[in-house]
């Protein structure tokens, strides 16, 4: 932790932990046990330890693949021990059912180290004392003693999951915030598909309450949509595996054909030109042969956050294989398409990345220079390939020209 976090991250993180872990023992120390707690917890942690054994392998490739991941299924128990167990009871049951899936799956996968382990487990119980403060101080009462049909256990199963799930949504962004350095709301928050398929887990839990307390067999019936909840999570992540580039985080060449293509064809419909950019570093060989080829990635990596920094946020930067990029402009004429890759030109030659070599010796590599060709849409062509086969002969030329230069296909012929 202390080498892989920032310090405020790693004040933040000891924070919660300290905070989850003392209100624990607070909670629990302070009260008597409950039957009903010690039942209700019984249960929900043979239904959690249940569910996580019958998806270990989901989440081990869930895990395996990495990437920071908003959505947590284990939360349908969490969401149902808010609004049945006292907090600390519930902050206990989260804090075993974590345990449980680290050791059986988290425990062998690399992208999931303990200290990010501890504090996510601290920030979810610290999620569940929100998620049972919030239904006692409604004085709704236990869902247990609602009468039947009254708004008052609907009251009790949605002021639960609603509290749990702001609070978790705010602790996780922080510490995402803290950790890495990540700013969109994206990144931080999740997408809209991620906070729906969370939406779908918090349903679950408050049907797992209900069924809990009026009809309990019935909660056998919430196992299948979980499970498949649990698959769709994983296609999602695969579907973004499928598309990226591990190494630049970039769009891989499938994912930015993908894209590209549905740019065009809405570019065609609406009569808007498009500019598509092949970027090449120069001489990378010679980069690899002085410094090695993990001085190279970082060349790569470098010249990917470049590229991303250079463009505009909708326009679609991916890397071809090697040390080739392309990078797809919507609505643009040739005349700002050109500027638009004389200006990353410029940028790679200021670059300057700093590498660590034999020995753990920093070097810092510059004089970096591409080779750029522009071509447009519809003037060049209006479907992909056609597109990148100009910018491609219109990069050939601009190598042939002695490297380190901007080649337009209007301007080439
Ligand atoms: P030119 O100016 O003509 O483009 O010269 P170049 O050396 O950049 O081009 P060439 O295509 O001859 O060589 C590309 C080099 O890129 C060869 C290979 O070692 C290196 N390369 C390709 N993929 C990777 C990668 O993923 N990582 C690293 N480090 N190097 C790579
Ligand atoms: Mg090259
Ligand atoms: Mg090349």
């Amino acid at each position: 932790m202390w080498s892989a976090a920032r310090r405020p991250w790693i004040i933040y993180a000891l924070t919660c932990d300290v905070l989850a872990v003392a209100l624990t023992a607070a909670d629990l120390t302070g009260h008597r046990i409950s039957e009903a707690d010690l039942r209700w917890f019984g249960i929900l942690l043979v239904l959690g330890i249940g569910q996580a054994e019958m998806s270990r392998r989901i989440e081990r490739v869930r895990r395996w693949m990495g990437g920071q991941t908003h959505i947590n299924v284990t939360s349908v128990w969490f969401v149902a021990g808010a609004t049945l167990l006292t907090p600390g009871w519930n902050a206990l049951l989260s804090a075993f059912l974590y345990l449980h899936i680290w050791a059986r799956v988290w425990r062998q996968v690399r992208s999931r180290p303990a200290h990010r382990v501890v504090v996510s487990t601290a920030l979810i119980m610290l999620s569940c004392f929100a998620a049972s403060y919030a239904v006692r101080a409604s004085g709704l009462g236990d869902l247990a003693d609602a009468p039947p049909s009254t708004i008052q256990g609907t009251g009790v199963v949605i002021l639960g999951a609603a509290s749990f799930e702001l609070v978790n949504l705010v602790l996780v962004a922080i510490a995402i915030y803290l950790y890495t350095e990540e700013r969109s709301v994206t990144d931080l928050l999740g997408t809209w598909a991620d906070n729906a398929l969370e939406l779908v887990t918090l349903c679950l839990g408050g049907l797992v309450a209900l069924a809990l307390v009026y009809q309990p067999f019935l909660v056998l019936l919430v196992f299948p949509p979980l499970i498949m909840l649990h698959r769709n999570v994983l296609l999602k992540q695969l579907e973004v595996a499928a598309a990226t580039d591990d190494k630049t985080g970039l769009f891989n060449a499938f994912g930015w054909r993908d894209l590209a293509s549905r740019e065009l064809a809405r570019a065609q419909r609406s009569h808007s030109a498009c500019g598509v950019l092949m970027v090449d570093l120069d001489h990378f060989k010679r980069v690899n042969d002085t410094y090695g080829h993990l001085a190279g990635d970082s060349v790569l990596r470098a010249v990917g956050e470049l590229l991303r920094a250079e463009v505009r946020d909708y326009d679609v930067v991916g890397r071809f294989g090697g040390e080739e990029f392309a990078v797809l402009l919507p609505d643009i004429t040739e005349q700002d398409s050109i500027a638009i890759a004389e200006r990353i030109r410029a940028a790679v030659m200021k670059l300057e990345v700093s590498v660590e070599i034999n020995d753990h010796r920093v070097a810092t590599i510059s004089g970096l220079s591409v080779s750029i060709g522009v071509a447009v849409c519809p003037e060049s062509g209006t479907v992909v390939d056609r597109l990148l086969l100009a910018a491609d002969t219109a990069l050939y030329k601009a190598k042939n020209d002695g490297r380190n230069t901007v080649v337009s296909v209007g301007s080439s012929v």
